[in-house]
């Protein structure tokens, strides 16, 4: 394969990408002059050497090689700590708080669970968040806030099973984002409206 070919692998390789996309900014990148391609490469790299994956929540955050593991949100002591919203993933999140209606903690699965999936552990962290579950003890609801998909739903499925016994024994409720009028919230791509009024009409399910 030569370098066209491997870098259109790659580019093809990122989410949402199809080859057709992929070729096309391997071309855009062609046009550029050589300082662009230096600056571009410098931040590739920078980027994974300034970030680190909080140990918490489990988002990716910009740590500037400090040595806290902790995100400025999980260190943030003035947030609701009997509240939990469980996503797939840091856009959501990051979508989530720019609503800025929410004041609770969050953890980032880092996945989906397709439907029919035979092996879930490998796709999102649920023995992270079983480990969480287990020591919190102000914790009152957990809202899993999935997209209204099939894959979404068979996630939230997914999750109520495995954390039903802890969050029974532990008497913490569980609540879905509101569908609302709309079938299809995809977190990501939802306004703030849209999400605080999905977060205002939670549906309480146990
Ligand atoms: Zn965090």
């Amino acid at each position: 394969m030569n370098s066209f070919d491997k870098l259109t692998k790659l580019f093809s390789d990122f989410p949402g990408i199809g080859p057709r996309q992929a070729k096309r900014f391997v071309y855009f990148l062609l046009t550029r002059n050589p300082s662009y391609i230096d600056e571009f490469i410098t931040l590739i790299k920078s980027i994974k050497a300034d970030s680190a994956l909080c140990s918490s929540c489990f988002r990716y955050f910009i740590s500037n090689k400090s040595p806290s593991t902790l995100c400025p949100i999980c260190n943030d002591r003035n947030r609701d700590l009997t509240k939990l919203m469980i996503v797939a993933r840091d856009v959501d999140m990051e979508n989530m708080e720019k609503t800025g209606v929410y004041d609770g903690y969050y953890f980032v699965l880092g996945g989906t669970v397709p439907i029919l999936e035979k092996e879930p552990e490998r796709l999102v962290r649920i023995k992270e968040l079983e480990k969480r579950l287990a020591k919190e003890a102000d914790l009152k609801e957990i809202i899993i806030a999935m997209n209204a998909n099939p894959e979404g739903e068979n996630t939230e499925d997914f999750l109520r099973l495995r954390i039903k016994e802890i969050s029974g024994a532990k008497n913490i409720n569980l609540s879905t984002l509101g569908r609302g009028l709309s079938t299809g919230i995809e977190l990501e791509y939802s306004d703030s409206d849209t999400l605080k009024s999905a977060l205002k009409n939670r549906e309480h399910t146990s």
